[in-house]
């Protein structure tokens, strides 16, 4: 488990130590902006496009010998710190963007021009975009995904592994809540300990920059965020259309008679074999989230828990079995025993659909009612999942190691729950008064909730929804449907803290196989039943940054497309 000691010193850790940010800010009022851009007016003609890439050069030696050099002529220095450069042929102001050739004699005073109003106008301009890169150095948290000792010459690819070797190799340094031993490189995405007696602080990431792992990711870039690709910013320029068709064709989906066929034939075949059980469809099928090619969920309902891997795996032959009686029909392509979820591939032949089969646990059946009767009580909520569907795997933020589109529908409800004030899950179970439980976990919406708000534009929801993404404090906060308001990380540490609806959570900790939520993730967004299943566990840190700048870019490009129309 996650302890509360490590949250709290990651507040420390992924500070950017004190003297060195000082060392980044006095290199930053050099910088200058340019389009999409930066330029470092101390080595001018250099182009530096992210935030990577200007550490790296700030701490190279070509630079740190010009910054010294600088430093010796006070005119000059106090000139450039206002973005004006003096140069043997000519003299220009970079904020200005006006230079004299010096043999011209064409007399700006520059010395007054500093003076001026609009030049100030326009540094300050300048210093609110350089001030957004000062950010990201400030905190470390959204930038590192790997972490090492070089103390002890180890590396981590899991962050609590890399806390509990702190805990058991250096206490020392989480008791003197100290970051002064750390040091990071964002081009690596690694944060790192080490003690060392150079004073220096450049020469250990100089050192660390002659890394081979080092070379190779400065040249492959994988970890830089890159800008909106232009597929993104297509789809956001034709929402309504879009967001229509979309809609329009989940619809259709919704009614599809191939689906019925399926489900029908496979009710067949049990009943031919005398399985006992009882068929349901579940997920996107069901929901009125699917697109033409969407899975089909099927959940066989045996009447009990299934739990231990041995009868997992007995049940699981004896379907298989089942549908071997017809192989002309259905195709066993894969087969899932120990997942979270033990799943059954398969392909139904006449209909050409693929379809998951599941035999443990009910509460996904439960999950999707749920979700569909959002959805039926409130479709704007079905446009802006659809929607966003799209834009995520357009993002290359879907799949398996991504947001899945179940965590997805999650934040979107969830964002409903905060900005317009939807029910929360707790609510719901208390309304219907109908509580039961499922594996565990209490359940009990009805099946037609009530809604009262007014039906929002597609656009306005999507504009909310990047916005309150873009700004999350994912550091701290954990995405919570079931009390339709965010609950700190902290909280899951210390559990003592939890509110009283998290009660059966609380509980299961002290039975014979507790799971903790985990909130040693970076994105934590929690299942509205299954309370110790983060949804998005899976998502890594520097997925959960490009969303999170994605959402922010998002945002300005609806903007503008928005006020254009
Ligand atoms: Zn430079
Ligand atoms: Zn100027
Ligand atoms: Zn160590
Ligand atoms: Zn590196």
């Amino acid at each position: 488990m996650y302890c509360k000691d490590f949250l709290d010193f990651e507040e420390i850790m992924f500070v950017c130590n004190y003297k060195k940010l000082e060392r980044i800010k006095s290199n930053l009022q050099f910088f200058f902006p340019l389009s999409d851009k930066i330029l470092c007016l101390i080595c001018e003609n250099l182009q530096l496009c992210n935030v990577q890439a200007i550490y790296e050069h700030i701490n190279s030696e070509k630079h740190i010998i010009k910054f010294n050099m600088l430093h010796e002529n006070e005119e000059h220095l106090e000139l450039l710190k206002q973005l004006v450069k003096i140069q043997p042929a000519y003299t220009k102001c970079f904020a200005c963007d006006i230079h004299t050739f010096q043999s011209r004699k064409t007399n700006i005073d520059f010395k007054n021009h500093i003076n001026t109003s609009s030049h100030k106008n326009n540094c300050n301009q300048l210093r609110n975009q350089i001030e957004l890169i000062l950010k990201e150095f400030q905190n470390l948290w959204y930038s590192i995904q790997y972490f090492a000792c070089v103390d002890c010459n180890k590396k981590f690819r899991i962050k609590i592994k890399f806390m509990e070797h702190l805990n058991d190799k250096h206490k020392e340094i989480i008791r003197n809540e100290t970051n002064s031993k750390f040091d990071f490189c964002l081009t690596c995405a690694t944060l790192w300990y080490k003690t060392s007696d150079i004073k220096d602080i450049h020469i250990n990431y100089e050192q660390h920059c002659q890394l081979q792992m080092h070379q190779y990711l400065k040249k492959s870039n994988d970890f830089a965020i890159t800008p909106l690709p232009q597929t993104l910013q297509k789809l956001l320029r034709n929402v309504n259309e879009i967001s229509a068709n979309l809609f329009q064709l989940s619809k259709k989906v919704l009614n599809d008679p191939k689906v019925t066929q399926l489900t029908d034939a496979l009710k067949h075949i049990v009943g031919t074999c005398q399985l006992p059980v009882e068929v349901f469809m579940f997920g996107s099928r069901v929901t009125g989230l699917a697109l033409t090619n969407s899975d089909i969920d099927i959940y066989l309902n045996f009447g009990d828990e299934c739990i231990e891997p041995q009868s997992i795996k007995r049940r699981s032959k004896q379907i298989q079995d089942c549908l071997h009686t017809d192989h002309e029909n259905w195709d066993i392509e894969l087969t899932l025993d120990r997942s979270r979820t033990p799943i059954i591939k398969v392909k139904h032949r006449s209909t050409g659909l693929q379809c998951d089969i599941s035999f443990t646990k009910g509460l996904s059946v439960e999950n999707s009612k749920l979700i569909r009767a959002f959805n039926t009580a409130y479709p704007p909520c079905q446009k802006l999942t659809l929607f966003l569907k799209k834009w995520l795997s357009l993002a290359g933020l879907s799949g398996p190691d991504g947001i899945t589109n179940y965590a997805l529908v999650w934040l979107v409800i969830f964002y409903l729950q905060v900005k317009l004030k939807i029910p929360s899950i707790v609510d719901l179970i208390k309304s219907h008064n109908q509580s039961k439980i499922i594996s565990g976990w209490e359940t009990g919406v009805s099946d037609t909730i009530l809604i009262n708000v007014s039906q929002q534009p597609i656009h306005e929801l999507l504009l909310g929804f990047f916005e309150y993404y873009g700004g999350f404090d994912y550091m701290h906060l954990i995405v919570c449907p079931l009390l339709g308001e965010t609950c700190q990380k902290k909280a899951f540490a210390e559990v003592s803290i939890l509110p009283n609806s998290m009660a059966l959570y609380i509980a299961q900790l002290r039975g014979d196989n507790p799971e903790y939520f985990r909130i040693d993730s970076p994105m934590c967004v929690q299942d509205p039943y299954d309370l110790s299943h983060n949804l998005t566990k899976a998502v890594s840190i520097l997925m959960l940054k490009r969303f999170k700048h994605y959402c922010n870019e998002s945002l300005l490009v609806l903007r503008s497309v928005i006020a254009k129309s």
